[in-house]
């Protein structure tokens, strides 16, 4: 008599830097009706607060008082996925290459990343979100149903970067794009904690010569696949 309940997935998509998660997350989410997690910019909105408050990351007592009176809420207006720090709306202000590089290094820090973590999982408690990230498959979310690393060419992720950011205030070169998305993709993939890495039962999509169309067509198909398995 009653149509049985689809129970509602994790997506996790993880990669390195311009690989197009956030496109192919965004798009995922839509289709879906899902929640659209983008974890990078929790932690460019407390890499937001730090450089406000001019704070030493390696006070580690500062810091963990700092996280306590941080409320970091992404929300959603007018279809728009934004970023809350403490109720002020900071989704633009986070986007600028300085603020990638802070939050790559505040990124490092084990208080900082467990308390994302927990914020990241209190909003993924019921399914039915689409994740972006480094970690997501691996360690926030390691059961998730479906698991992408999206991958890219180094120069064509940077140009992506590049194009992004063109016409803002401290963009620099193409060749400083490059070497700042270097920089922070060996950051991230060789820090202790949560490095970005595959995880083991991800399916790698490499989005060099890709349209988003035909990325989000491939992730879809292993969505269904785990739907139907699921039902
Ligand atoms: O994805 P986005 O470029 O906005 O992320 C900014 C930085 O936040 C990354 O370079 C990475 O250091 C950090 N990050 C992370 N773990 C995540 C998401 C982002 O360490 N799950």
């Amino acid at each position: 008599m009653f149509a049985k309940q689809v129970r509602k997935l994790i997506v996790a998509i993880d990669g390195p830097a311009g690989a197009g998660k956030s496109t192919v997350a965004k798009r995922l989410a839509k289709e879906l009706g899902y929640t659209y997690m983008d974890t990078g910019a929790m932690y460019r909105a407390f890499a937001w607060r730090v450089m406000e408050q001019g704070m030493d990351l390696s006070d580690e007592r500062e810091l963990r008082r700092v996280l306590q009176q941080t409320n970091i809420e992404l929300v959603e207006h007018f279809g728009r996925p934004g970023v809350l720090l403490n109720g002020v709306d900071v989704t633009d202000r986070i986007r600028t290459p300085e603020l990638s590089q802070l939050a790559s290094r505040v990124s490092t820090s084990k208080i900082v990343r467990e308390r994302m973590v927990e914020l990241q999982r209190a909003i993924g408690s019921q399914g039915g979100v689409v994740a972006e990230g480094r970690d997501i498959g691996t360690v926030v979310f390691p059961d998730a149903e479906v698991k992408i690393y999206l991958d890219a060419s180094s120069q064509e992720r940077a140009r992506r970067r590049f194009e992004e950011f063109r016409g803002q205030a401290g963009q620099g070169t193409m060749e400083e794009t490059v070497s700042e998305m270097e920089e922070r993709d060996r950051r991230d993939k060789e820090r202790d904690i949560a490095p970005l890495r595959k995880a083991e039962d991800a399916l790698v999509i490499d989005s060099t010569d890709s349209a988003v169309d035909g990325v989000v067509e491939r992730i879809m198909q292993e969505i269904k696949k785990k739907m139907l398995a699921n039902q």
